[in-house]
């Protein structure tokens, strides 16, 4: 519980922030997040009616809440939703937390194929954040989206509904392409597979371990138990002028893209590093044949 004892909004984030400071990396953030949520105020809102006071009730709230992250808790497990690409979307312990690197690999894409009429495969959806962002970002986009996990793709099935994406997303259960139409070919094929090997546990943040579903992070040694059949199976997937895009873990990058340089001949393979300047994704465009 935070000690100091805050009479405003503004005070109660601070004292949430200092509760924070040392268990998360954003803890102004953090503290902002869950404030927003027991108030209802929106994130400017917020900010504006910083000297209000705050309530009792809503303030014993807030430090609840605030003892549930510094515990390792993600936000947006305790509010229910992340913010991803403009959109607002559910989250809950059946997916991944959407997170801002696999943001970059959406973008990626759109930078490719904004403005044209893709169609899209992407693969291992969780919530559901990518297909709803390549719809939401390239609006003639057609994308079928596969989950090996049927209660993680309820949480897709409601995101794409209720952020009215029904005509443009396909949900697919299933491993890989095991349940996609045998003829179905698409432009794109893009993936956030687990890629965390357990050689390298030690790159999982704090409480991602604890709260986030291991089947979603977790893929052999290497990481790559996931993405060798996938790389295996995508030249029989994707059309003549297609690209890949493939979110990876720094340590196997290298190996991700020789897995995809090989499995593509013709293509250009490159790796490209996230925002913070890791090398976070493997995309390989291919030229067009005929
Ligand atoms: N795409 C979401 C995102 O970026 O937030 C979720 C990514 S999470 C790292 C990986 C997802 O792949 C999990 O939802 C997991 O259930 C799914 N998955 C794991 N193995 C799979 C497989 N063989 N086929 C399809 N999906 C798989
Ligand atoms: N970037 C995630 C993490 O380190 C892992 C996501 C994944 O395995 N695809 O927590």
């Amino acid at each position: 519980m935070p000690s100091l004892s805050p009479r405003t909004i503004a005070e109660a984030i601070e004292a949430s922030r200092h509760r924070l400071r040392s268990v998360s990396r954003t803890p102004w953030l953090d503290a902002r997040l869950l404030a927003q949520y027991v108030t209802g105020l929106d994130a400017s809102a917020v900010v504006a009616y910083g000297e209000t006071s705050i309530d009792a009730r809503r303030r014993t709230r807030l430090f609840e809440l605030v003892e549930r992250r510094a515990g390792g808790e993600p936000v947006a497990y305790i509010i229910g939703h992340k913010s991803f690409c403009g959109l607002e979307i559910a989250v809950d312990r059946r997916a991944l937390v959407p997170r801002p690197e696999t943001e970059e690999l959406v973008l990626a894409c759109v930078d490719d194929w904004g403005g044209q009429g893709p169609a899209i495969a992407e693969i291992g959806t969780g919530s559901g954040a990518i297909a709803c962002a390549l719809a939401h970002l390239i609006p003639r986009a057609q994308i079928t989206a596969s989950d090996v996990s049927a209660e993680t793709l309820e949480l897709a099935a409601h995101n794409v509904t209720e952020l009215g994406f029904s005509e443009q997303v396909t949900l697919v259960h299933g491993s890989l392409f095991m349940q996609f139409p045998d003829d179905a070919r698409f432009d794109v094929i893009i993936a956030n597979l687990p890629y965390v090997g357990t050689d390298n546990l030690d790159e999982l943040q704090d409480g991602v371990r604890d709260y986030e579903p291991a089947e979603a992070l977790m893929a052999g040694s290497d990481g790559l138990d996931v993405y060798r059949p996938l790389v295996m199976q995508a030249p029989d997937r994707l059309r003549s002028g297609g690209a890949l895009y493939f979110e990876c873990a720094p340590h196997n990058a290298d190996s991700l893209r020789a897995l995809v340089a090989a499995a593509f001949a013709h293509a250009q393979t490159e790796i490209k590093k996230d925002a913070a300047g890791l090398e976070r994704m493997v995309i390989s465009r291919s030229a067009r044949t005929s």
